[in-house]
């Protein structure tokens, strides 16, 4: 046993863990690998793994690691996290709280951190509320939602997040705290990349009319702001995204991914127009004109990982969204890049997923983001940057 295995044990062998584990509430996983807890289905053993399910006891065991200065990793459903093949020092603790209450007269739904989220959503629109439905089919769990504001088809979980309860790891403590608190922005909270929190549950206000949010994307809406019904939004959402290999399923290696690998990128509008010239001499003025690039609110983008070089110039100068896909495509990366024998790939459904082929390793998705990476920048002067958490790993 190594020392950081030591500490660990010493650290989760407090009487209040005790009781908590003879509750059945704080399980030990022994053996368990990141390949077996994450959607990339890649990664070494974690030194320990410890399964909450209940918020007091999440919390509990998050106070113990912290107190004793033992590294420590949260997981929910592992859709958002690439992990070296080594074994790591650190405890995964994964998030197991499932419970769901639905109020289907006031819209109020609260779930505990570990639900799974496409659940959390399915339930929500049995019980006639509409909301969640653009939101179908993501992966991982209902505590992850707020980490990074998750987003689909023009709905993000901003739009209809009220609070959620929050252990405040500097502190210890636990409360209830507002969305406003979490700096929500696109793919962007405080959560983020930090060790600021654990979200232990998460409450919703969902709508009573019987009727979906107001539509955004194309697609979904026959008018901008239309309202549906909301099971139908969500089987077409679940329509695209499957065609798109978005709904992760062990048997389609095009979904052993964390979906979009990089966020769209926000870039000052002179940028953006140099850009549409480098493509109109390529590729054309059609090619130009159908550039898909979207004006950003300075705020969103002064918060957002995505905008770190554009927060310098947020107070300046117009902030433009332009689309890492099309980005990625325009630079020569295909779908299936690079290629049949390679382990690891750009999907072969979206040339924005980067997919583990069933034999791959971290370190060839690492070399291929690099690659599409270094590409899409030599091109166009953009510096894509990588949604999900790296763990033990750097681009
Ligand atoms: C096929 C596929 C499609 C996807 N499509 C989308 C999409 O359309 N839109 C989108 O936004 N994302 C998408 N994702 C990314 C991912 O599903 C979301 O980010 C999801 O919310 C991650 O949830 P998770 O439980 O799997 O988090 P994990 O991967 O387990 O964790 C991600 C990060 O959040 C932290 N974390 C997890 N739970 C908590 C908690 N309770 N409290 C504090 N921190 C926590 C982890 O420590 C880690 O840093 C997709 C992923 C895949 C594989």
């Amino acid at each position: 046993m190594n020392d950081f295995m030591t500490q660990a044990n010493t650290a989760l062998d407090t009487p209040e863990l005790r009781t908590l584990a003879d509750a059945g509430v704080i399980e030990r996983v022994d053996g368990v690998e990141f390949s077996q807890l994450t959607t990339f289905h890649l990664g070494g053993a974690p030194r320990a793994a410890v399964r909450v399910t209940t918020g007091e006891a999440a919390a509990a065991v998050v106070r113990a690691l912290d107190a004793a200065g033992v590294e420590l990793l949260i997981v929910g459903g592992g859709s958002n996290l690439l992990v070296t093949d080594e074994p790591l020092d650190v405890v995964a603790v994964i998030m197991g709280d499932d419970h769901l209450e639905i109020d289907a007269s006031t819209g109020v739904l609260r779930a505990g951190a570990g639900a799974i989220w496409d659940e959390v959503v399915a339930a929500s629109i049995d019980a006639g509320l509409g909301g969640l439905e653009c939101l179908s089919g993501i992966p991982g769990s209902a505590g992850a939602t707020p980490v990074q504001n998750v987003g689909a088809y023009g709905a993000e979980i901003a739009d209809v997040l009220t609070r959620v309860q929050l252990l405040d790891r500097s502190t210890g403590a636990v409360e209830w705290v507002p969305a406003s608190a979490l700096d929500l922005a696109y793919r962007y909270s405080n959560l983020k990349f930090t060790a600021r929190g654990v979200v232990l549950a998460v409450e919703f206000q969902l709508r009573t009319d019987g009727l979906s949010a107001p539509l955004r994307f194309g697609q979904l809406a026959g008018e901008p702001g239309q309202r549906r019904e909301p099971a139908a939004v969500r089987e077409e959402v679940l329509g695209l995204r499957r065609s798109k290999g978005m709904v992760h399923d062990p048997d389609d290696h095009d979904t052993w991914s964390a979906g979009s690998f990089f966020t769209n990128p926000v870039v000052p509008e002179t940028l953006a127009d140099e850009i549409t010239q480098v493509v109109a001499a390529e590729f054309g003025a059609d090619a130009a004109a159908g550039m898909p690039r979207f004006p950003v609110a300075a705020k969103a983008v002064a918060t957002s990982d995505a905008g770190a070089d554009a927060e310098n110039t947020a107070d300046t100068e117009t902030l433009v969204k332009l689309s890492a896909a099309w980005l990625i495509d325009r630079a020569g990366f295909a779908k299936g890049y690079p290629g049949d024998d390679a382990p690891a790939r750009l999907s072969t459904k979206h040339t924005l997923a980067l997919t583990n082929r069933g034999a791959a390793r971290a370190a060839d998705v690492v070399t291929l983001a690099r690659d599409v990476r270094a590409g899409v920048e030599k091109k166009f002067g953009v510096q894509l940057e990588p949604e999900p958490l790296w763990i033990g790993l750097e681009i």
